[in-house]
């Protein structure tokens, strides 16, 4: 899985800045047969777009973000005992151009074989991206109504009356049942052990006034409170944080070091906390962290002699291995689209 951000800046549902509480993800399948997620990123940075999804996902592994993911989108109408876009992030598959709709949500498959890899690998990019967010914003997958696909939120009453994804899954031997199940598994041991450093609600545990801290990147406010984002800031910057409010959406008052121009309050999801003991590596780095690579060589092998690359970027990424006894030992991949896969120095890590 490769999340790219590509948000929306003028969608109305990024641009009039609500916020929800996280409480489960919503799983869709597009309807129409285009494998391209970006389709679907430029139709829906517009003004006038009336949805928006959080993300698109394709068979590939490649994950566009449109939305932050506390957005609230607009992907499943509602129903009535309210709407899912208040509580649930929602994430659209892609689906192949081997099929043809002929009316509501039958079709016609052109290439079975070609088909049914297409939906395969579009539910395992599905779970490694759900298991990533219940992580983040510790969800348990199997717990009643968390993980719903559209058209179970329709039986519960927050959603519109359609059949995504069932209609397409079901062809292919695929369930929600199987899928909150995989998605546990892709997990692993700590599943909501509140162990990931991101819990509910995102917050770094503690960043405190005085701190200095990573913004990566996200729209930034005037106030703590304030319905509407002054500027969006597509950038990575060293800041100080010179005020905080637990209680506003956007809770912590930025200040760059770095001479990249952030100056107002931000999201706890657009900070990254910088551990304060310099150039030391991270006391404990475990398989499935979250860490920030601050930059430096990356190396095909954790004992190799020669770097592949060296990237200079700051990058949210996952440990995807661990070697402790290479000179390399992290094997990191951005989350953030910034590019970085390999194995990197124990220097180059911030937990
Ligand atoms: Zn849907």
């Amino acid at each position: 899985m490769n999340i790219k951000q590509n948000i929306v800046t003028k969608n109305p549902c990024y641009t009039c800045g609500r916020t929800i509480t996280v409480k489960g993800l919503m799983i869709h399948s597009v309807g129409c047969p285009q494998p391209r997620a970006s389709v679907f990123a430029n139709n829906w940075n517009n003004a006038n777009a009336n949805v928006c999804v959080h993300a698109v996902l394709q068979a590939d592994g490649t994950v566009l973000q449109l939305l932050p993911w506390n957005r609230r989108g607009w992907h499943c109408g509602s129903g009535s005992n309210g709407s899912g876009n208040n509580t649930h992030i929602g994430v659209e598959m892609t689906e192949p151009d081997t099929i043809q709709y002929t009316g509501g949500s039958s079709f016609k498959d052109l290439n079975p074989a070609a088909t049914k890899d297409f939906v395969a690998k579009t539910y395992r990019t599905a779970v490694e991206l759900f298991a990533y967010l219940c992580k983040q914003y510790s969800l348990d997958p199997e717990k009643d109504g968390v993980i719903i696909s559209h058209s179970e939120g329709h039986k519960r009453g927050i959603a519109s009356n359609h059949g995504d994804v069932e209609h397409i899954w079901n062809k292919y031997g695929l369930t929600m049942a199987q899928f909150r199940r995989d998605i546990k598994k892709a997990m692993g041991g700590n599943a909501t052990a509140g162990g990931t450093e991101q819990n509910a609600g995102n917050a770094p545990k503690s960043v405190s006034k005085g701190d200095t801290v990573t913004f990566t990147g996200g729209p930034v406010y005037k106030s703590s409170t304030a319905a509407q984002a002054t500027v969006n800031k597509g950038i990575t910057s060293k800041c100080e944080v010179t005020a905080v409010n637990l209680k506003g959406t956007h809770p912590y008052h930025c200040i760059s070091q770095d001479g990249k121009g952030v100056y107002g309050w931000v999201n706890a999801e657009s900070v990254k906390e910088v551990s304060t003991t310099a150039g030391n590596a991270p006391k404990s780095v475990s398989k499935g962290d979250t860490v920030t690579f601050i930059g430096g060589p990356v190396y095909k092998s954790s004992t190799a002699a020669q770097a592949a690359t060296t990237k200079n970027v700051s990058s949210r990424c996952e440990v995807t291995a661990i070697n402790e006894k290479g000179t390399h030992p992290y094997h990191c991949i951005s989350q953030d689209g910034k590019g970085v896969y390999g194995w990197v120095d124990k220097a180059s890590v911030k937990k």
